[in-house]
């Protein structure tokens, strides 16, 4: 069979892999100049860097799985994460469960009483039971007022903004259970996973492997319309670079943008699908990396609970990943979760940089602005869903209304978060649910 595919992200490349694995051909039709979506990379000093911060979890089964598939496993290595936690001026230790004990903004029996409801959080295996419950509520009755506000408040603000009270407890325990999948040793220390070759490499073998086995893969080349004809929706409007828009007819054709984007491209929906499509909303990523000949911190993550500062979190990649691939300097990323229409969003690098600089001065009083050899400003659309509770009743099937069209977009992983193991898994199964219905 023949299959169209719209994005040429992890979901859309790990979909025609597999369908041109199993003898299908698959075409894939990405509209920027580069692939990997979300997990796309740029040159920094002779190496390769994603846009967007990114690591793996133990817990990433299906992309590690899909690293050695592709031949890539000895370039994936697994390191010690280090984390830390910015409250009320000062950097905090926050990486073990020993940390906890020693995190003072928290009076003791309150520390106890996070710690204590944390590990329960970790060993409870179904999320049914918040699938109706706020984290804020949930967080606040079992962790203490004292233990919600000092700890979970400012996280859930800083990644969801003006939504933080809104987010479903689910969303708190698949990220409290991933994390602690990843902790290993006696000293219960996270450990993250890289391809040393960036994300980037592994989309560009995927890609190559593709082409080996038949499929056609295009950048530059954007979706218009999904037309329908005939009773199905398999026929695309495309236009390739520097040619024409034609139409191009498949047998089935799997979507991989954002909700939002695929309401514009697909024909009109019934109601309640359309409803599913346009209730689930979404913030952008906002990243400034600077590029520094020194480090600026020794924590790899820092969460930053103070919502005085314009940024979320500060990820700090060369305190994880070897620096020499990078013409030994050292890279940070500032990261913030606004919406499109926030003021953030809107601002240049240059006002990011006027804005962030005093800020990073509160975190590192030697910080200077001389240390950034150069700085680059990326945004990123539809970056995260916004999960709110009883999120799994509200999330739009794969299997669209519309004959031989299918949806696989981040807004479908749950209860875990979307991230590139799980954008790996929802392409694979999509393709193979695109067989399977064929098949009849
Ligand atoms: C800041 C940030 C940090 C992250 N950190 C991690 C991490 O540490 N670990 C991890 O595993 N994951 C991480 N993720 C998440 C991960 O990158 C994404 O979940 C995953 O890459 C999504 O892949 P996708 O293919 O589903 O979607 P996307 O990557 O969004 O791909 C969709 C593609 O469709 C294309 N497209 C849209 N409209 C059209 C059209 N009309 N025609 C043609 N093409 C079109 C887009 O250009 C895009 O390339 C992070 C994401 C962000 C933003």
């Amino acid at each position: 069979m023949r299959v169209g595919i719209i994005g040429g992200g992890v979901a859309g490349l790990a979909a025609a892999y597999e369908l041109t694995k199993q003898s299908h051909f698959a075409e894939v039709f990405e509209q920027a100049d580069f692939l990997g979506g979300q997990a796309s990379t740029f040159d920094v000093f002779g190496g390769r860097l994603e846009r967007g911060y990114h690591h793996l979890f133990v817990s990433d089964t299906e992309i590690t799985e899909l690293i050695h598939e592709l031949g890539l496993g000895d370039e994936l290595a697994w390191m010690e994460s280090s984390v830390g936690f910015y409250h009320g001026g000062k950097v905090w230790d926050f990486a073990s469960p020993r940390d906890l004990l020693f995190f003072k903004p928290l009076p003791f029996l309150d520390r106890v009483r996070v710690g204590l409801w944390t590990l329960l959080l970790q060993k409870t295996k179904s999320y049914a039971k918040f699938e109706n419950v706020t984290a804020k509520d949930w967080l606040s009755r079992r962790m203490g007022p004292k233990g919600y506000e000092v700890i979970w408040e400012p996280l859930l603000r800083g990644k969801f903004g003006e939504f933080y009270d809104k987010i479903g407890m689910t969303w708190i325990w698949n990220k409290v259970t991933l994390r602690v999948a990843s902790r290993k040793g006696a000293g219960q220390v996270e450990h993250l996973g890289y391809p040393m070759g960036s994300f980037g490499e592994v989309i560009e073998v995927l890609a190559d492997r593709i082409a080996q086995q038949g499929g056609a893969v295009h950048t530059s080349a954007s979706v218009a319309k999904i037309v329908e004809s005939e009773g199905s929706a398999t026929t695309l409007d495309v236009r390739l670079k520097d040619s024409e828009s034609e139409l191009r007819e498949y047998d089935a054709v799997i979507a991989t943008t954002p909700s939002y984007v695929f309401t514009r491209l697909a024909p009109p929906m019934p109601e309640d699908y359309h409803n599913k499509l346009v209730g689930i909303d979404y913030l952008s990523a906002v990243l400034m990396v600077l590029v520094m000949d020194r480090p600026f911190t020794n924590k790899y993550w820092m969460n930053i609970a103070d919502p005085d500062m314009p940024f979320v979190a500060l990820i700090e990649h060369t305190n994880l990943i070897d620096r020499e691939l990078y013409g030994g300097k050292h890279i940070l990323y500032i990261s913030n979760y606004p919406s499109r229409d926030s003021d953030l969003y809107q601002k240049s690098g240059e006002e990011l940089m006027d804005l962030f600089v005093p800020h990073l001065q509160k975190i590192n009083p030697d910080f200077d602005r001389s240390w950034v050899i150069e700085y680059h400003h990326h945004r990123v659309d539809g970056a995260q869903p916004i999960v709110g509770i009883n999120y799994g009743a509200g999330i739009p099937g794969h299997r669209t209304p519309h004959k031989g069209l299918y949806l696989a977009n981040t807004t479908q992983i749950y209860p875990e978060d979307r991230g590139t193991n799980y954008s790996v898994r929802m392409g694979r199964r999509v393709a193979q649910m695109v067989m399977d219905d064929a098949s009849f």
